[in-house]
C-alpha cells in the first residue's frame, strides 16, 4: 500500500486547503539503451507552506532524482507533480535548486554578481533592483561584507552561504536543496544547520531538503519522509518540529533517532510495531 500521506492542510482545518507541493504516487525511472533503473515506486507527499520537508533516506533510494522531478528537470513516468495545484512538466523560478556542489559558483564572478547573476539572466530584475536584492540576501547570510570577494577567496561555509543567498534572492516558492552541507567538515555542517534555521525563522521559505543524516533531518525539518532503499517508496513520515540543535544528545533526540533508523532499515519488526511505542507523531504508509 502507497496511501498518499496528507500534509498538514489535512490534518488541520485552520490550514490553507490545498499543499503549496503535492508529489502524487510519483515514479521515476532512468531508461538507458541496456536497461531501465527504477529510482522511485509511487511516492506520495505534500509540502505546506513554511514546511521544512526533509526527505531521508539511505544512498541510491531516489532521494535526488525527487528532488530532480519537483525542479523539473525529469518527468515522472507514473503520477503527477504539482505546485500551487499546476502541473510541474518544466523547470522554473519558483523553485530553485542548492545542489550538494556549490562549487557551481563561477569563479570570475564575484559573490554579488554570482547572487545576480540568476536574477538577471532569468530577466526577473533590472541591473539595480538586482543588486539592491542581492545585497538585501547576502547580509541576511551575514556575507555582506564580502560583496566584492571572489568565490576562492571563500570558506566553504560561506560557498555554502552565497549559494544559498543566490537561491532565496530568487524568491522562490520552494527552495530544493540536495545534502547541501555533505561537503562541508563536521563543525562547519553543524554551524551551517543553525544557520538554515536562523535564516528560516526571518523569511520563513518554504523547504524541500534531502539528506541520508537521521540526525541533520531531526535538525532541520519539521516534517520528515522516510524512504525504503532503492527503489525509494514510502515508509513513514516523521514529525519532528520539536527538535533543534539544542536537542542533539538529548535523550528524546536520540530515541526519535533510533526509531527512525528501525523504520528505515525495518530491523526486526514491522513498521506498525512503532506505533506501540507512543510514536504518536508518525503516520506509517504500508
Ligand atoms: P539518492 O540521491 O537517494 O542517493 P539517486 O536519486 O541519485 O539516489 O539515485 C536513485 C537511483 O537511480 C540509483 O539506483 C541510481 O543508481 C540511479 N540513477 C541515478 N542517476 C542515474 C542516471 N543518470 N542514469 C541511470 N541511473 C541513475
Ligand atoms: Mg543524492
Amino acid at each position: 500500500m502507497n496511501a498518499p500521506l496528507p500534509g498538514h492542510a489535512a490534518s488541520n482545518p485552520i490550514a490553507i486547503a490545498q499543499a503549496l507541493l503535492a508529489v502524487d504516487q510519483v515514479s521515476l525511472e532512468y531508461r538507458t539503451p541496456q536497461r531501465v533503473v527504477r529510482a522511485t515506486h509511487q511516492v506520495s507527499f505534500e509540502v505546506d507552506q513554511q514546511d521544512r520537508f526533509v526527505l531521508l533516506g539511505p544512498s541510491g533510494c531516489g532521494k535526488s532524482t525527487l528532488l530532480k522531478a519537483v525542479a523539473g528537470f525529469i518527468a515522472p513516468c507514473e503520477g503527477e507533480i504539482r505546485l500551487q495545484g499546476q502541473r510541474v512538466d518544466a523547470p522554473g523560478p519558483d523553485r530553485i535548486v542548492v545542489f550538494q556542489e556549490f562549487d557551481q559558483l563561477p569563479p570570475w564572478k564575484t559573490v554579488k554578481q554570482n547572487v545576480m547573476f540568476p536574477l538577471l539572466a532569468s530577466r526577473t530584475l533590472k541591473k539595480k533592483q538586482a543588486e539592491e536584492r542581492a545585497l538585501h540576501y547576502l547580509e541576511k547570510v551575514g556575507l555582506a561584507a564580502f560583496a566584492d570577494a571572489y568565490p576562492h577567496t571563500l570558506s566553504g561555509g560561506m560557498k555554502a552561504r552565497v549559494a544559498i543567498a543566490r537561491a532565496l534572492a530568487m524568491q522562490p516558492k520552494i527552495l530544493l536543496m540536495d545534502e547541501p552541507f555533505a561537503a562541508l567538515d563536521a563543525l562547519t555542517r553543524r554551524k551551517m544547520q543553525e544557520e538554515l534555521l536562523l535564516l528560516w525563522e526571518e523569511v520563513r521559505f518554504t523547504l524541500l531538503f534531502v539528506t541520508h543524516s537521521i540526525e541533520e533531518a531531526l535538525v532541520v525539518g519539521n516534517r520528515i519522509l522516510l524512504l525504503s532503499p532503492h527503489p525509494g517508496r514510502v515508509r513513514a513520515e516523521v514529525h519532528s518540529h520539536q527538535y533543534n540543535l539544542q536537542s542533539l544528545g538529548g535523550v528524546a533526540f536520540q530515541e526519535s533517532a533510533r526509531r527512525i533508523h528501525r523504520l528505515l532499515f525495518d530491523e526486526g519488526q514491522s513498521p506498525e510495531a512503532e506505533l506501540d511505542h507512543d510514536f504518536n507523531d508518525i503516520r506509517i504508509a504500508y
